[in-house]
């Protein structure tokens, strides 16, 4: 979504939900493209196709227009990848202006922030659908209280020596210790500079 062309956009979506029929879910990402007036009016065009969400319809620091979207449409409203701290996505949470959370836990300084946040949403009932490094979110969306969705992404792939394996849409996490993945040969051949520290005392 987020064609200069809006008809072109919704055309689209009709022909997937077509394709798929009722029982498949279906999600829209507008990549931040839709002004507040345009994303309202693409946002009520889009009801009828029973999405999960519309992710990133707005830009991602407009807390107040994600909120008025959110109030106005009932179709969820998704967002949050773009954040770099948990005080931003706490802005979102608190202005109820999201309904499906899409933190990056790399964006937004590694796996103890993350978890700050996933408490954070937990605790204001909403969705979990972590953005991107489906290698280390599946572990973090797998210890939230509500089902979450997880973004598969393969574009990591040449990193590392393991795959995550995917069954009938669902991902299982191994029963490797840490993340289970390890780097592959690859990856280190492609290390340009190297450090080694102490361990912090
Ligand atoms: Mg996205």
């Amino acid at each position: 979504m987020g064609l200069p062309d809006r008809s072109e956009d919704l055309r689209r979506v009709a022909a997937v939900r077509e394709h798929l029929g009722d029982g498949v879910p279906l999600m829209v990402d507008a990549n931040q493209q839709w002004d507040r007036p345009t994303a309202l009016r693409v946002g009520r065009a889009l009801e009828e196709f029973d999405l999960v969400w519309i992710e990133e319809p707005l830009d991602a620091y407009d807390v107040e227009g994600h909120a008025e979207l959110a109030r106005s449409l009932t179709t969820a409203v998704a967002t949050g990848e773009m954040l770099t701290s948990v005080a931003e996505h706490y802005e979102l949470i608190r202005a109820g202006a999201v309904d499906v959370l899409q933190p990056d836990a790399p964006r937004v300084g590694g796996i103890t922030q993350f978890l700050k946040l996933a408490t954070l949403a937990d605790h204001h009932h909403l969705q979990l659908a972590p953005h991107f490094a489906m290698e280390i979110h599946v572990h973090l969306a797998a210890a939230y209280p509500r089902e979450p969705w997880v973004e598969h992404f393969d574009w990591l792939h040449p990193l590392f020596n393991e795959r995550l394996e995917t069954r009938d849409g669902r991902m299982h996490l191994s029963d490797r210790p840490g993340l289970g993945i390890t780097l592959a040969d690859q990856t280190r051949a492609w290390t340009v500079e190297t450090a080694t520290t102490d361990a912090p005392r």
